[in-house]
């Protein structure tokens, strides 16, 4: 028997909100005026924790739960939560994975066109009435282009789906190679880098992919090259990134995700091949809701049978 008393980290949409506290008894920890000091008083009361890709769970918060049995998080990122200690306690915990794909595939693709067509640029040449003055400079072409990619799971596969789509040749980089990949698979990250016009991030964040795009990798792409970056920042040397976008040794970035967001560099706000988002990947009606469809459905599952049903 599980006690179906929930512990919710941090608040999601409205609506989820109201539906979990419809369904279970919740104690919305974002809402008490000391939350540490409530988890210390009460924690013990809790084996089911709800959270999401954002708030995640602390190491610190985790030891004032000691009956904890398993999280539903809301997102697939994972990076927000102690892995070996929920592995060490026999935590388990889901995500929502595959239900964002598209959006998210869908809003590389974005990424791709707005920064090499500079879409949103040429928007705000209209709309400032530049168009009066003279014709917008020329672009960079997408069809055609050759897109590494870091990271080919879920998101990623969707990506190079779209990417064929535009007649784009695609090779990969990740820690093992997909021996039924019809992709080139690139061992080195500066080779590939070096090889693509696209480098296009889809890993998850954490420790092991910190900064794995560093200077070099930057340069390695180089002046006539682009990178998308719809993982994690983390991923990326920010400084490193600020720094070859303004002297030129990159040649453009879109960009969803940010070291210390939602604090984006000032000094990108003027760059035309620079795509700045506000971390929108997954941000549509339609897939947030079955987003939160399946971090219910998740919970419910493991109050009935003790078993999530997208454990990671
Ligand atoms: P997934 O199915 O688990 O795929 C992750 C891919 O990254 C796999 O191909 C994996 O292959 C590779 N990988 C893992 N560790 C790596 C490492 N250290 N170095 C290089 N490659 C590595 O995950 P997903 O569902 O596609 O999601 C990917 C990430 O997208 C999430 O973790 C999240 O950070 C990000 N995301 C962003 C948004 C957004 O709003 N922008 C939305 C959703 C997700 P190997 O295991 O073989 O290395």
């Amino acid at each position: 028997m599980v006690n179906s008393q929930v512990l919710q980290v941090g608040p999601l949409s409205e609506r989820f909100n109201a539906n979990l506290a419809g369904r279970y008894a919740v104690a919305p920890l974002w809402q008490q005026p000391d939350p540490l000091r409530f988890l210390k008083e009460q924690g013990g009361q809790f084996e089911l924790l709800v959270s999401s890709a954002r708030f995640g769970c602390s190491a610190e918060q985790l030891q004032c739960l000691p009956n904890l049995r398993a999280i539903c998080s809301f997102g697939v990122g994972y990076d927000p939560y102690p892995l070996e200690l929920l592995r060490d306690r026999g935590i388990v915990i889901s995500t929502t994975p595959d239900v964002l794909n598209d959006c998210v595939a869908d809003l590389a693709m974005g990424l791709i066109i707005d920064s090499a067509r500079q879409l949103a640029a040429a928007d705000r040449f209209v709309r400032e009435g530049q168009w009066l003055t003279g014709n917008y400079p020329l672009t960079r072409k997408v069809s055609g282009k050759k897109l590494g990619i870091v990271g080919l799971g879920r998101i990623g596969q969707a990506i190079v789906r779209r990417a064929e789509g535009f007649a784009m040749p695609v090779r990969y980089y990740k820690r093992r190679q997909d021996p039924g990949s019809p992709y080139g698979f690139e061992v080195d990250l500066l080779a590939l880098a070096r090889w693509a016009d696209f480098l296009v991030l889809a890993c998850p964040g954490g420790a092991a992919t910190h900064h794995l795009i560093d200077r070099a990798v930057l340069e390695a792409l180089g002046p006539e090259g682009t990178l998308i970056n719809v993982a994690r920042g983390s991923v990326v040397d920010q400084a490193a990134l600020v720094a070859a976008l303004l002297n030129g040794s990159l040649g453009g970035a879109g960009l969803d995700v940010f070291g210390g967001e939602p604090t984006v560099p000032a000094e990108l706000f003027a760059l035309p091949n620079v795509v700045l988002l506000p971390h929108v990947g997954s941000g549509t009606h339609e897939t947030r809701l079955q987003m939160e469809e399946l971090v219910l459905a998740n919970l419910q599952a493991f109050i009935d049978k003790g078993e999530l049903l997208t454990p990671l």
